[in-house]
């Protein structure tokens, strides 16, 4: 996408620049190394300054959400900032990591925590939150006992509590566990789970910040999102500003699996190019770029793009969306060209129909038969008129549910038939060559 390349020239993200640190667990996680690592440095103060301060700093960063929606953040955390009418305020924020192919928040928990705990406060107060809620992933056991440790650790020293770091302010931060549903990480249903019930999405609006956990104004928001904002307080928002380019601002966790020589998780640049991220950090595709399919860019609910598209796109939101497809989480799974990508897609079809809550007609029936349909393909079983019928089964589950599970569904089978679909119409020629059907796409 060239004509968004406003800025060209990126490069790794020098150390200095880097948010987390110790991604990669070189360093002490708890408390001491933490702060080594320049945690709870001046929070006291930052806290003074109250909420105006904190959020125009949030807004000056361009901050955007990075749960996957990319809702701007300072804005978000704005709507609760509304005359007090009694009800006591909520920030919950989403450890619920599901989505396939993401890992990012897990590395924050595993080996920065204090900069999630740290950031509650802070996001706290800039919502006028006394308590917050960290609804992790079941899945994620080692990284819950961090977790409380780290929150054990900063009440231990005052920083959390009555009078959180000589500030005045009280906070608390509670730490829940998830059961391992997927949908648990949408933000309703996580906030239905929270209060003990089925994790099962309630109609949008109201919105958290109007009617959230137990009936009161909330924000949920990502792990990421909270964890960045002391650094961004501290360094200010012009700092974080000044990485990436407009809409699209500063420093971001990528997760590259796949066919890659290094899979990892690592800080970069928002907006590097795929290409200059893969071959930076990973040591490039296994075989080389030119060995390369296609890359399914933000976790498993962003359709997949081409070689010829990944040649060029930059990592950010509004690329992203030029592609047809979405920066979501930043968790590049990368296939090459020995992989069946009509297996890849069935067997992302198969995850959502079995994470789908059955609320919803279109996302229950639907994530059934695109299953079955993608098996039928990836088989060489299927009619060729499928194909079409497919998308138009696709087309009909996305924008008319609850939640945004159905597109999430709905929109890898779409990315596969927008670009493979020679894949697809071979494999059903084949099948029918084979088995001597008259019906075969070559007779069509
Ligand atoms: P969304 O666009 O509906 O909402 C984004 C956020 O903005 C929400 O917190 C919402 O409450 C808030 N918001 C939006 N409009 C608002 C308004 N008018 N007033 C007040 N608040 C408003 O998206 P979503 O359903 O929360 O998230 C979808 C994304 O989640 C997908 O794009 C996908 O990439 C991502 N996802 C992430 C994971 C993961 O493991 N991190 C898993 C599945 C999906
Ligand atoms: Fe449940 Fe699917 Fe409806 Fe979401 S879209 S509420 S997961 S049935």
């Amino acid at each position: 996408t060239p004509a968004l390349n406003e800025k060209t020239k990126f490069g790794p993200l020098a150390d200095s620049d880097r948010i987390f640190t110790n991604l990669y667990g070189r360093h002490d996680w708890a408390l001491k190394g933490a702060m080594a690592r320049g945690d709870w440095y001046k929070t006291k103060e930052i806290v003074e300054k109250g909420n105006e301060w904190i959020i125009n700093e949030i807004k000056a960063s361009g901050l955007r959400g990075r749960g996957g929606a990319g809702f701007p953040s300072g804005m978000k955390w704005s709507f609760m900032n509304k005359p007090d009418d009694g009800r006591p305020k909520y920030l919950v924020v989403n450890a619920d990591e599901g989505e396939p192919g993401t890992c990012k928040d897990r590395e924050i928990m595993r080996h920065d925590p204090h900069k999630l705990v740290e950031g509650c406060l802070i996001a706290c107060r800039a919502m006028g939150a006394r308590a917050a809620y960290i609804y992790v992933r079941g899945e994620f056991y080692n990284e819950t006992t961090n977790l409380q440790v780290a929150i054990k650790e900063a009440y231990a020293k005052g920083f959390l509590g009555k009078n959180a770091c000589g500030s005045g302010y009280d906070c608390d931060v509670f730490v829940h566990r998830g059961a391992g549903a997927y949908i648990c990480g949408e933000e309703t249903a996580l906030i239905e789970s929270l209060e003990g019930k089925q994790g099962k999405p309630r109609l949008k609006p109201p919105f958290p910040a109007d009617v959230g956990v137990f009936g009161c104004p909330t924000t949920v928001t990502n792990v990421e999102t909270v964890a960045v904002a002391p650094t961004i307080c501290r360094r200010g928002g012009e700092w974080f500003a000044s990485f990436g380019r407009p809409r699209n601002t500063g420093t971001k966790l990528f997760n590259i699996s796949g066919h890659v020589n290094n899979p990892c998780t690592v800080e970069e640049e928002m907006s590097i190019p795929l290409k200059e991220l893969i071959e930076l950090h990973c040591g490039g595709v296994i075989g080389g770029w030119d060995n390369l399919l296609c890359v399914i860019p933000g976790g498993s609910s962003t359709p997949l793009i081409p070689k010829k598209v990944c040649d060029d796109v930059m990592m950010d939101f509004d690329a992203l969306v030029a592609a047809q497809t979405g920066l979501g989480t930043a968790a590049v799974i990368v296939m090459n060209k020995q992989t069946d990508v009509v297996k890849a897609i069935a067997r992302l079809a198969t995850f959502y129909k079995h994470e789908s809550c059955g609320q919803c007609t279109p996302c229950r029936e639907g994530c059934d038969w695109m299953d079955k349909m993608m098996w039928r393909f990836v088989e060489g079983n299927a009619k060729a008129e499928e194909i079409d019928l497919l998308w138009e089964l696709s087309k009909q589950i996305e924008g008319h549910t609850i939640c945004a599970l159905a597109d999430g569904a709905a929109w890898p089978v779409q990315g596969l038939i927008r670009h493979f679909r020679p894949e697809l119409e071979a494999r059903f020629a084949d099948y029918h060559a084979k088995h001597g059907d008259k019906t075969s796409a070559a007779s069509q």
